[in-house]
């Protein structure tokens, strides 16, 4: 585990937090929410971290020097544990949370805390889920549950009702800009920052990851297949040359994009602001309905792909339904 990164703007949720703790009022289970990019897993592994810390700081850091603290960042501490997927976009399963419930009926550790972070925790499949649901509604003592999700409706009811939500809100504008220095190119500032929505660790990955370029290749190749410049085979093959996040993620903000255009909000803050034109006429005679119906397509893909569908087949359907659409008087 590297260390845990601090960010300006959790510091309310972080003192809040350190008053309960300090209160001995701290909640078994916490569910941290927000949209992706502010780092909500980061506090997370902070908060883990100094409830094992032998000698947290003032301010209720944890001091990275004690016996606690090197095991932590070794990754090796036995009272943590961090439950994801096997793999990135992959669900959870019960097997994990079933592991978590065994383990959080023994006691930590020199009588300390045992935490148990699941991330994200809205990619829990539904046994996993309720799996866990028996565990928030008997919590072992000393034993802190911390949820986190960019997406908590996705979570059952009775899961977030067991929690105590902490929320993390976008930034200021302001601060993201400080916070970012020079990390991000003041020519392209602007764009990342509308295609991050105003997240800043968004901000860091939409600049490594390319998104911007997304955005431009597939508007283009959206448009080309549109024109019937090239057929989805080509346009399968050269998504296939991409990760397949990455061209199904730049898929959505450019539907997403083009609905808001469709829908006459001029006005509204889009992904790509600086492709409003191509967009404009990307949609153009395309229905709005048709627009809702491959988006739909997106979403549904997005869902097979966590369980394990095959991703070049999920490519070439969705080239094939945008040429239908496209195609004029098409639907
Ligand atoms: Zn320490």
């Amino acid at each position: 585990m590297r260390e845990s990164d601090t960010h300006p703007w959790h510091a309310e949720q972080w003192h809040r937090i350190m008053v309960a703790h300090g209160a001995l009022r701290l909640p078994h289970a916490l569910l941290l929410t927000g949209p992706p990019g502010l780092g909500k897993g980061d506090f997370a592994r902070r908060l883990a971290q100094v409830l094992v810390c032998v000698n947290p700081n003032e301010q209720g850091d944890p001091c990275g020097a004690c016996g606690a603290c090197r095991l932590v960042l070794a990754g090796t501490h036995p009272d943590l544990h961090f439950i994801q997927p096997e793999e990135p976009g992959r669900m959870i399963k019960i097997d994990a949370i079933r592991g978590l419930t065994a383990k959080s009926v023994l006691a930590a550790q020199d009588g300390g805390y045992r935490v148990f972070v699941i991330d994200p925790a809205d990619m829990m499949n539904r046994a996993a889920a309720n799996a866990l649901l028996k565990t928030l509604e008997e919590p072992a003592k000393r034993s802190i549950l911390v949820l986190v999700s960019s997406h908590p409706d996705r979570l059952p009811a009775t899961i977030r009702s067991r929690c105590q939500i902490v929320r993390f809100p976008v930034p200021p504008a302001r601060l993201v800009r400080d916070w970012l220095g020079q990390a991000a190119p003041e020519e392209e500032l602007d764009q990342l920052l509308a295609i991050s929505g105003g997240a800043p660790l968004r901000v860091l990955q939409a600049r490594e990851q390319g998104w911007l370029e997304e955005g431009r290749d597939l508007c283009r190749e959206l448009s080309a297949l549109k024109r019937r410049q090239i057929n989805p085979l080509q346009i399968t093959e050269e998504w296939g040359k991409r990760p397949l996040t990455s061209v199904l993620d730049g898929l959505k903000r450019c539907l997403t994009d083009l609905i808001k255009l469709a829908n006459g909000l001029s006005g509204a803050m889009l992904y790509h602001p600086a492709l409003r034109e191509d967009l404009q006429s990307l949609g153009q005679g395309i229905e709005l309905k048709s627009l809702y119906g491959f988006n739909d397509q997106l979403l549904k893909a997005d869902r097979e792909l966590s369980h394990n569908l095959n991703g070049p087949m999920l490519l070439e359907h969705i080239a094939n339904r945008w040429l239908q659409i496209s195609r004029p008087g098409g639907h």
